[in-house]
């Protein structure tokens, strides 16, 4: 199954577009979790204030879905500007971002979403905009050509991206400040279904939404999808109210099981076991196992099974925990002994 057709798929889908607009946050405030981040981005925002200068360029990185977008919209409203919105695979030429870049005024923010797809050329138009506030145009062409700097006007570039790993350096140099956004804890997911239950008018049991919270693997967008499929159940087969056993019920039905796993991950995690011992597999190996794209294993997958502790990154490749054997209910080898255990064997 493609990941985008996965109902706790984390990218974005055409049936959240409305809700997404209505749930996304518009203040800091409203914005749950990520605290560290929160903490030292009111430092700098109120650093910037004081001195009446633009912020410094900012990147976020991070799993889909965890509001790297949201961020960005509430940064532009707390400076008190603009935001314009695009994102690295848009941009073609050289010439749509200068294009872009001259309609910006002062202050105002421009998010690149995906940045990592940015192509060289427009990446080295992006250059000297970062840093002096300035476009190099050339003018004519063969030996008569020159160039002419165009002042910029002072903005915020703030670039998203779920690599950075992907990032040349020569970019990632030039943002003063880079955030992680960390996967959300269910108690803190659950903080944010009830705030989006209370938007959409949805009657919700604060045990049914820590349920529907434990099974949206640390992602606001998958709580905030999975909340409206749980709802329909719960009319369907009850009075519309989203308690415990009502969420359970949904969401045994959808397969996500009690941890977010879907027939997916399981899939994943039952090759792994089975045909490979639990591991180590390589990237490439477990992709062409279970038939995913090894960047949607390593973008969507491998980060909430990481932090699950089912799976551990080693340098020979990727290995099942302990953990992982119990949720799939497998019992795990123990690991081969050597000739002399303990010993170490000499070879004559
Ligand atoms: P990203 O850009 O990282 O893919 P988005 O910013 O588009 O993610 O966030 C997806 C949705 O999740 C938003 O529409 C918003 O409703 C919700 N969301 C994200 N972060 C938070 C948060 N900290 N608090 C409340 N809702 C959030």
């Amino acid at each position: 199954m493609q990941n985008d057709e996965r109902l706790i798929a984390t990218g974005f889908r055409e049936e959240d577009e409305d809700a997404e607009q209505s749930l996304r946050p518009r203040s800091l405030a409203e914005y749950f979790g990520q605290d560290k981040l929160k903490k030292s981005l009111s430092v700098y925002m109120q650093a910037a204030i004081e001195r009446r200068e633009p912020l410094d360029h900012i990147l976020l990185y991070g799993p889909p879905g965890l509001g790297k977008t949201t961020l960005a919209g509430i940064i532009a409203a707390e400076m008190g500007h603009n935001i314009r919105v695009t994102s690295g695979p848009a941009i073609e030429r050289a010439g749509d971002l200068a294009s872009i870049l001259t309609n910006l005024n002062a202050g105002d923010v421009l998010f690149i979403d995906e940045i990592h797809r940015l192509s060289h050329t427009v990446e080295e138009v992006l250059y000297p905009a970062m840093e002096d506030f300035a476009l190099d145009i050339m003018i004519g062409k063969g030996p008569s050509a020159r160039s002419i700097r165009l002042d910029l006007p002072k903005f915020t570039l703030i670039g998203a991206t779920t690599r950075a790993g992907m990032l040349t350096s020569p970019l990632r140099d030039r943002f003063g400040i880079s955030f992680r956004l960390e996967l959300y804890t269910p108690e803190q997911l659950a903080v944010i279904v009830v705030r989006s239950a209370k938007i959409l008018k949805i009657a919700c049991d604060p045990d049914g939404a820590l349920e529907i919270a434990s099974r949206s693997r640390g992602t606001p967008r998958i709580a905030n999808r999975l909340i409206r499929r749980v709802r329909d159940f719960a009319q369907v087969n009850g009075d519309g109210r989203i308690t415990l056993e009502a969420a359970r019920e949904a969401l045994d039905i959808l397969e996500v099981d009690e941890l977010g796993l879907d027939h997916t991950d399981r899939t994943m995690l039952k090759t792994m076991i089975e045909k490979f011992g639990g591991g180590p597999v390589g990237l490439d190996t477990l992709a062409a196992s279970t038939g995913e794209d090894a960047a949607t294993i390593e973008d969507v997958y491998e980060p909430y099974l990481l932090q699950l502790g089912f799976l551990m990154r080693t340098p020979r490749g990727r290995v099942c925990t302990q953990a992982a054997y119990d949720h799939m209910g497998v019992r795990m080898p123990k690991p081969e002994k050597g000739p002399a255990d303990g010993q170490v064997r000499m070879e004559l």
